[in-house]
């Protein structure tokens, strides 16, 4: 696909734009009944006719694709022959079940460029910079894959850091003299601590832009988290959150005003929904549910991601009139019942994370007695105690909430959120209560 003549079509008019998203929306329908086995049994499972869907409000006639169904009839979502798919992805799994493979086609890989490019230069980045991609390329990360061909068609001069060792990325960023970083911001936070550890001054290095993934920035209110102020105080940089995952294939990534990652109408279809699957009204948090427009290898149609947002509608000072996704406020499930009120285990950890005593933390809940959720925060510490009524005093000023509070050493508490070689991501919520919701 051409996706040139899409560059401005988010400073367009939203009608316009409703036009070319429902257009792209059919085409991605009648691909997949025609081309994806899943799918043609499904639509015929279902009664769904592709030719009536024709419009974004159409979709909701067609039922929900969930992870599951992918990890149960994986080989059944290729749309393509074996010999047109050139790449190959693992979803990141975070809980303990098998990565899905994600087939990608070469026209998907240019999608793929194009997304990124686009979310770059969103967020400010031009071909004058020098960017250090802190995410890994191998192992059949998608992400590290994506941000390096998005630098790469946007012509900055991209450095493969990878997911290394802080010491070797701080190395990079100094001899490349890198103006923007892309990764995690726990991560790019230790990248830090590790070059002030060594006697350096991250906020004089001259990185300008950090472009976080994978982990929230903002809380509800599109406040940074104490965590994320202390992160660009330390780079003295600007901090641009992105959202997206494999099975998104397409990046949600903030501009300038940094307040929501902008949709981009021709790669993607956003729908917030409740727990009965309704859609909520903008501004209301519910569960993300994305239908990627343009996907050949292994196209999907309204996938429940099982993150936890809000569409912000309000006209953005940047101009364009795409809607934007707020941060992910947490995960499906993992909400936490305590004394009348409800609390995700992120916002919980974002209330000491940015602490210079703590180490790193995670959160543990099991079903009480009296129908509260038992929460635990097992945290690990640099140096000193503190004390535990000083950090109950900081959890319960942010959250309202008061967990028992559990100090480790740090191999134990790294064990738990890093665990084997083999896990994808970190885990920082373990939920050992009885009705998972
Ligand atoms: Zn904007």
């Amino acid at each position: 696909m051409n996706y040139d003549k899409y560059r401005n079509l988010q400073y367009s008019e939203a009608s316009e734009i409703q036009q070319v998203q429902d257009k792209l929306l059919s085409g991605h329908i009648e691909y997949c009944a025609v081309n994806s086995p899943f799918y043609r049994d499904f639509f015929k499972k279902n009664k769904v006719d592709f030719r009536k869907i024709k419009t974004v409000s159409d979709l909701k006639n067609i039922p929900f694709t969930e992870k599951s169904d992918i990890a149960a009839n994986n080989a059944s979502f290729q749309a393509v022959s074996d010999t047109e798919v050139v790449d190959v992805c693992l979803s990141s799994a975070t809980m303990s079940d098998e990565p899905i493979m994600i087939f990608q086609t070469r026209e998907d890989i240019e999608r793929l460029s194009y997304n990124e490019e686009l979310a770059f230069a969103m967020a400010g980045i031009t071909e004058n910079d020098t960017l250090l991609v802190c995410a890994a390329l191998d192992r059949c990360f998608m992400a590290g894959l994506a941000y390096f061909l998005g630098g790469v068609k946007l012509g900055t001069r991209t450095v493969r850091g990878g997911a290394g060792s802080a010491a070797q990325l701080w190395y990079l960023i100094e001899k490349t003299k890198a103006t923007a970083i892309v990764g995690v911001a726990s991560f790019m936070m230790k990248i830090a601590m590790y070059a002030e550890e060594n006697g350096k001054k991250p906020a004089l290095q001259g990185v300008k832009k950090l472009i976080s993934i994978g982990e929230p920035v903002r809380d509800k209110s599109l406040a940074l988290l104490p965590v994320s102020a202390e992160l660009e105080k330390t780079w003295n940089a600007e901090l641009y959150s992105t959202y997206a995952s494999s099975e998104l294939a397409t990046s949600f990534c903030e501009c300038p005003a940094r307040r929501g990652g902008h949709l981009r109408p021709e790669l993607i279809v956003l729908e917030i929904v409740d727990k009965s699957g309704n859609p909520v009204p903008d501004g209301e948090t519910g569960e993300v549910v994305v239908t990627p427009l343009g996907i050949t290898g292994m196209p999907l149609v309204r996938f429940k991601t099982g993150d936890i947002s809000f569409i912000i509608d309000e006209k953005c000072s940047c101009g364009r009139s795409t809607v934007r996704i707020g941060p992910i406020l947490g995960r499906k499930g993992q909400m936490l019942k305590f004394r009348g009120t409800t609390v995700f285990p992120n916002t919980i950890l974002s209330a000491i994370e940015d602490k210079k005593y703590i180490y790193g933390a995670y959160v543990e809940a099991a079903t009480g007695r009296d129908g509260n959720d038992d929460i635990k925060l097992f945290a690990a510490l640099n140096g000193e105690n503190p004390g535990i009524e000083v950090l109950k005093d900081e959890i319960r000023a942010r959250t309202r909430v008061s967990p028992e509070i559990v100090i480790v050493s740090k191999e134990e508490l790294d064990s738990v959120v890093y665990g084997s070689e083999k896990k994808r991501k970190r885990v920082t919520f373990i939920d050992r209560r009885k009705n998972e919701q």
